[in-house]
């Protein structure tokens, strides 16, 4: 869905030559407001398609045919005057996006869209300057347009910067600890009033020059100072929220140039990067506040406090093959080392091989898993792995797990901590989680005692019937898939 909700903002570039739509050619006019109409259904079509992950691909598809539409639409405008600056900024989009698509992989996808997030936003915010400047000109601002085009400016620049962060902090070119100081919320407060202020001033007084770039100006300022105190960890929420802020912007550039495909394809965006962080809050038992204002990611004081664990008991891949070749019912829990170590394709031949022995494999797939909406989701989809195999609903898994013979945990850490269920001063507890200690037996593929993303020790590992199995997820699967065989071929 984020994918779709990045390409939003383009419609957005495309229009900044759109304004004022006059028709002096009423059936080129016609057309380009037909294709809008066709972007738009397309547009809800694709979010509607990108609910499931069966259909997410399909989704895609029509998303992209919707924007194709609305790029066709914004180039039968009549206020066009020369084609040749846009074919310019097609062919450098191209040269510059197509392989930056192909060559990231999948766990620097967050990144990456933080980072072409941005380009959007900058986009977004020279369209409102232009757009204000134009009608300062020609004496037509209004207190209606200086307020879109002002909130615009506002929304887009605080995306810009906020997003440049964003990626900044995933691409660990900054530190992903949340960088904090004394009175560091009561600044932002501050700073965010100002700008408001400002904002309101520029409504009644739509000519005050000073009041735009004021807020142009902080607006930029407040998305540095907003992200520096959250957490690398916690990046994808920021930038989904940021996707929403910049889709209320191109809903407001809609409505100054009075276009409706914005208007529709940015409440679309505005609410669907709304809904999302608050659901990916929600499956990590945070409260938005908590994600915006709490510092999450710095070490926590609880885990320090909490003394010796068991050591765990390892069993070697050899031995677990074994038992895997001859269980009746296997969960699979994978996670984001399944993703780092991109094993996803080996787990589907272990899959297969123990299904093809007479076992029964599902995964439980954990709203949170990963690094991103939906990560091990599209992992999983990617290699051939059946969606009637996935447990996408965390009771529904846990009424699964309670009777399965085997579970393996595939590079999952907080999905799987029992802290989240009996300590309180855990920083994940309440967080829903798999409870793969009901099974009869617990294997946990890991490379060593990292600690997942909370940085919290997990007890799991301690418990009497979780043996962990130590390497790289992709070698320790490849180990098992190649014992499974050799017990089918009687070696
Ligand atoms: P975690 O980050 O909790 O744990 C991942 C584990 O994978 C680590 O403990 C690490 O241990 C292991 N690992 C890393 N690389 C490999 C490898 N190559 N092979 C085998 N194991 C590996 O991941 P989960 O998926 O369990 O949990 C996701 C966390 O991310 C949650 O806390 C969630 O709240 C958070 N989050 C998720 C977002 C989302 O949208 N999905 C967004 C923001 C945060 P070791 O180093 O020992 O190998």
């Amino acid at each position: 869905m984020l994918a779709l909700l990045q390409a939003v903002p383009a419609v957005q570039d495309t229009l900044a030559v759109a304004h004022e739509a006059a028709a002096s050619d009423p059936i080129r006019s016609a057309i380009a407001q037909a294709t809008y109409l066709g972007a738009s259904v397309l547009f809800i079509l694709g979010l509607k398609s990108l609910t499931r992950p069966d259909s997410a691909r399909k989704g895609m598809q029509q998303a992209a045919m919707g924007m194709l539409f609305a790029v066709i639409g914004t180039l039968l405008n009549q206020h066009i005057i020369t084609y040749q600056w846009i074919i310019g900024g097609l062919v450098i989009g191209a040269i510059a996006g197509y392989p930056m698509a192909m060559k990231v992989p999948m766990t620097s996808m967050p990144q990456f869209i933080a980072f072409s997030h941005a380009f959007g936003a900058i986009a977004a915010t020279l369209v409102g300057v232009v757009e204000y400047r134009e009608l300062l000109h020609e004496g037509k601002l209004t207190s209606g347009l200086a307020g879109a085009l002002g909130f615009e400016v506002l929304f887009g620049a605080l995306t810009v910067t906020g997003s440049f962060m964003a990626f900044g902090k995933l691409q660990e070119l900054i530190t992903g600890r949340p960088i904090t100081f004394k009175g560091q919320n009561f600044f932002n407060i501050l700073l965010m009033a100002v700008a408001f202020g400002s904002f309101g001033y520029l409504i009644y007084q739509p000519e005050a020059v000073w009041a735009f770039y004021t807020v142009t100006g902080l607006a930029l300022f407040l998305g540095i100072s907003m992200v520096l105190p959250i957490g690398g960890g916690d990046m994808p929420v920021v930038v989904s929220l940021l996707n929403s802020y910049a889709g209320l912007a191109a809903a407001a550039t809609g409505f100054a140039i009075g276009n409706n495909v914005l208007i529709i394809a940015g409440a679309l965006e505005g609410a669907g990067g709304f809904i999302l962080s608050v659901m990916m809050s929600k499956a990590m038992n945070r409260s938005f506040g908590n994600v915006i204002f709490g510092a999450f990611g710095a070490p926590p004081a609880a885990a320090a406090a909490k003394g010796e664990q068991k050591e765990p008991k390892s069993i070697t891949a050899e031995d677990a093959a074994m038992q895997l070749a001859y269980a009746g019912s296997t969960v699979i829990i994978p996670g984001y080392g399944m993703a780092v170590a991109q094993a996803q394709h080996i787990c589907r031949e272990l899959h297969e091989l123990i299904q093809k022995k007479g076992g029964e494999v599902k995964y439980a797939i954990h709203p949170v898993a990963g690094r991103m909406p939906g990560h091990l989701n599209v992992i999983l989809a990617e290699a051939g792995i059946d969606y009637g195999a996935l447990l996408t609903d965390v009771d529904d898994a846990n009424r699964v797990l309670n009777s399965a013979d085997i579970v393996v945990v595939v590079g999952a850490n907080d999905i799987v901590n029992p802290d989240a269920d009996n300590d309180k001063s855990s920083p994940l507890y309440g967080m829903p989680i798999f409870r793969p200690w009901n099974a009869k037996v617990t294997y946990v593929i890991k490379r060593g005692k990292g600690v997942g993303f909370s940085g919290v020790e997990n007890p799991l590992f301690s418990l009497d019937t979780t043996r962990m199995i130590y390497g790289d997820a992709k070698g320790v699967l490849g180990t098992l898939v190649k014992e499974v065989k050799a017990l089918d071929e009687g070696h």
